[in-house]
């Protein structure tokens, strides 16, 4: 069995139930077996788990591994940058197997006073345009935006009265009969934006989750930016009037965002103290279209990378200004050097001509901030987890091997492509030789191109024919087994019958 592919921002839920139209597979439980091989697995639209299954049977697109199901496939970057790093992690490990509601207890939903759409929702413009490309409809992930009832792209949204929750094991197809279902949906300015910057987060790629540190550091200065905050100081009966001001104090409340508002422990209060624990999406975003309604979210994070844990001030100092002072050069030479590593990762910015002179102008004039801070950007692959990350390698090598047999034809070889000749071209052969089990699209590749002694024998044989033919001369068939190297014991059986069959040998 194989899943069919997702189309771009298509929730993993979706891509399971157009397999289940796709093998006409009626039954919910026959499709659970035939997926995941395991008859409990709850239909979850947001935050799915047990997707090793799925990486598995996208195994030969060779394009989806587990983290780019989890970025690209569920609403996962909505929490993620949010939590800690190391709930980050252990929320994307519970995905990949059985998670038993702990992925949403990590990332904050169960307590979140944000709460999980729970019904279908459609955006008909969508649908039609999905029709147009891909000829089959599918749930997009950007129509299920916690709190925000409308499609970011076209400010419609449809909503069903279909609640997932009442369908535990089903997973329920996007189809033409959802156009049926047309009522009234009630679109507010203010979710458009709020959603517009949604879908922003849900493209970021996967990255290291900033530290509450950071995330303190970065509301103190916006809060100082805005006049909100003098030293530790910060004005939050400001902040709330510029927060009502910016959406209204009836749209806050109807989405619970003003309860408690007098209390010392209230959202918009905490978010501007040091953060002990997470807040939601929803909360980050209204406050940075408040203070900061100029920076799209990667120049957010950007800025709130900026702080690399060295120089995030404590709470014992009293104020940004006693964050270790540098000048306006450094801090040119820091932001530029931030905005290239968070496009392009640290190895390839230093190798990029401009990259190489701000890493050498950093390395000598700023080494521990550049040091801390390329540290702390390193893909999470590359560093926490040392452990080696087969499924990536295996795609890698059989990559490398595609290459190798591409060159092989433009440039043929004297040596029969052996399985053991096919890996002595690859870098770390020896290690690929041992681990072979643990490669199994590597093993795929060899069992299916390794050439076979006939195949190489009439490889040859073609070749010196094809030369022959081109210089004008007669071909002998001794000639021919002195070049090619052929002799009456070499000579393959089957080699032998089509050098018969040719009649002018
Ligand atoms: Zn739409």
């Amino acid at each position: 069995m194989k899943l069919p592919a997702p189309h771009p921002n298509e929730l993993i839920y979706s891509s399971v139930a157009r397999a289940g139209v796709y093998y006409g597979l009626v039954s919910p439980k026959q499709l659970l077996d035939e997926i995941f091989a395991d008859r409990k697995v709850i239909a979850t639209l947001d935050l799915p788990s047990h997707l090793q299954s799925i990486v598995l049977l996208l195994n030969e697109t060779g394009k989806y591994d587990l983290e780019t199901l989890v970025y690209k496939h569920t609403l996962f970057p909505l929490y993620a940058p949010f939590v800690p790093e190391h709930l980050r992690q252990r929320a994307i490990k519970r995905m990949s197997g059985k998670a038993d509601g702990a992925v949403h207890l990590m990332l904050g939903v169960v307590a979140s006073r944000i709460k999980s759409v729970r019904t279908f929702r459609f955006c008909p413009i969508c649908m039609e345009r999905q029709l147009r490309t891909h000829g089959e409809y599918h749930w997009q992930r950007d129509w299920f935006l916690p709190e925000l009832p409308v499609c970011p792209k076209h400010d419609c949204l449809i909503e069903t009265s279909i609640y997932f929750d009442e369908h535990r094991h089903q997973f329920l197809p996007l189809n033409s009969a959802y156009f049926s279902m047309q009522t009234s949906s009630k679109f507010v300015a203010n979710d458009l934006s709020l959603a517009k910057a949604a879908s922003e987060l849900l493209d970021q790629p996967a990255q290291q989750s900033p530290t509450f540190e950071q995330w303190t550091h970065f509301y103190h200065e916006i809060a100082t930016e805005c006049g909100c905050a003098r030293g530790k100081q910060v004005d939050h009966e400001k902040v709330l009037s510029l927060v009502c001001s910016r959406f209204g104090s009836l749209y806050l409340e109807n989405k619970g965002l003003l309860n408690q508002s007098q209390s010392n422990s209230f959202w918009l209060r905490s978010i501007f103290r040091k953060h002990r624990k997470s807040f939601s999406f929803l909360e980050h975003l209204i406050v940075w279209q408040t203070l900061v309604p100029t920076l799209s979210v990667l120049d957010i994070f950007i800025k709130v990378r900026r702080y690399a844990p060295e120089t995030v001030i404590n709470e014992s100092q009293s104020s940004v200004g006693n964050a270790i002072s540098i000048s306006d050069e450094c801090r040119a030479y820091r932001q530029k050097w931030e905005e290239l590593v968070l496009r392009h990762g640290v190895k390839q910015a230093r190798h990029q001509a401009t990259g190489g002179a701000l890493y050498a102008w950093l390395y000598r004039h700023d080494r521990d901030w550049l040091l801390a801070f390329n540290e702390q950007q390193k893909r999470p692959f590359e560093t926490v987890n040392k452990r080696v990350d087969w499924h990536l390698r295996d795609r890698q090598l059989v990559k490398d091997l595609i290459r190798i047999h591409l060159l092989s034809e433009a440039h043929p070889v004297q040596q029969r492509m052996s399985a053991s000749w096919l890996l002595n071209q690859l870098p770390h052969k020896n290690s690929v030789a041992k681990k072979l089990h643990k490669l199994p699209l590597t093993q795929k590749f060899l069992a299916r191109y390794t050439e076979s002694v006939t195949e190489y024998q009439l490889r040859r044989i073609s070749q010196f024919i094809v030369e022959s033919r081109e210089k004008h001369m007669e071909i002998k068939r001794w000639s021919l087994f002195r070049s090619v190297g052929l002799s009456d014991q070499r000579i393959t059986p089957d080699t032998m019958k089509i050098l018969d069959s040719l009649t002018y040998l």
